[in-house]
């Protein structure tokens, strides 16, 4: 049985760690009868280390960071790299991220991150998604774009510790338009591993786990874990509250694939 991975991108929040503590706090409550789900806590990377001193030993629930440089140390101001989070408690790190993207990140300052992330041994949660969906079809190619740039390169046998979050960026934040369906989300999961597969191989993209991200909710999660046939979701907002947050754990606990 694979777990759901249930990503919380608590994104530039909260203010303080004792803020952030209230929130991870009643997660390791949460988590303790959940056997099918890994709930990855991605806080600011300030919070990293305390995040991993409350969490440590708990089982199933793992951290992760929300962006990571591609150069181990140096001449870099205000840069984290891949080696330094790790030795945070960072087992995950969420790259190409719309937000990043929106930043002026490029797909080869992406590819540059997932290789330095991966070659560090984290698991990369590598986000891909098009600004806006057309009646054509032609949002496609900005998604094979983006996976073909971020992963050349980048020897097979580290792309096992890949994960690919799918997040329309009209879905994603307060601004969002509107939620994407799970009948959609079945589609572009299709998508993302054929297009993977000629980096990894058939066998390794059917495997590929395809996330969903975009305005997740606790009235939203189940359809895209069920009928969406999602292997998880990265939740923004949401996550921000321990009792919202817990509940969409619950339901990726319950969630049975049609
Ligand atoms: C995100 O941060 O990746 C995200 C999907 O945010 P939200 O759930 O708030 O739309």
């Amino acid at each position: 049985m694979r777990r759901k991975l249930i990503v919380a991108n608590w994104k530039s929040n909260p203010e303080s760690w004792r803020e952030a503590k209230a929130i991870l706090a009643p997660l390791k409550r949460t988590i303790k009868n959940l056997t099918k789900v890994e709930a990855i806590i991605c806080p600011p990377a300030i919070f990293l280390p305390d995040s991993f001193t409350l969490i440590s030993k708990t089982q199933r629930l793992s951290l992760g960071a929300q962006d990571a440089f591609w150069e181990p140390t140096g001449p870099y101001t205000g840069q984290v790299s891949a080696a330094m989070l790790r030795k945070a408690g960072a087992k995950y790190v969420i790259l190409g991220h719309s937000e990043r993207r929106a930043l002026g990140e490029n797909n080869g300052q992406t590819n540059l991150k997932i290789k330095a992330a991966l070659k560090e041994g984290l698991r990369v949660i590598f986000c891909v998604g098009e600004k806006e969906r057309d009646q054509h079809g032609f949002y496609l190619k900005t998604l094979k774009q983006q996976l073909e740039d971020g992963l050349k390169g980048i020897p097979r046998k580290w792309l096992a510790d890949l994960v690919v979050a799918y997040e329309p960026v009209w879905s994603v934040g307060a601004k969002a338009r509107r939620v994407d369906t799970p009948a959609d989300f079945v589609e572009q999961a299709i998508f993302i591993k054929k297009v993977a597969s000629g980096f990894i191989g058939n066998e390794a993209a059917r495997k590929l786990p395809v996330l969903y991200g975009g305005s997740v909710s606790p009235k939203n999660a189940s359809g895209f874990l069920s009928v969406g046939e999602a292997d998880g979701l990265l939740v923004g907002r949401a996550s921000l509250c321990a009792d919202k947050f817990s509940d969409i754990l619950r339901q990726a606990n319950e969630a049975k694939s049609l």
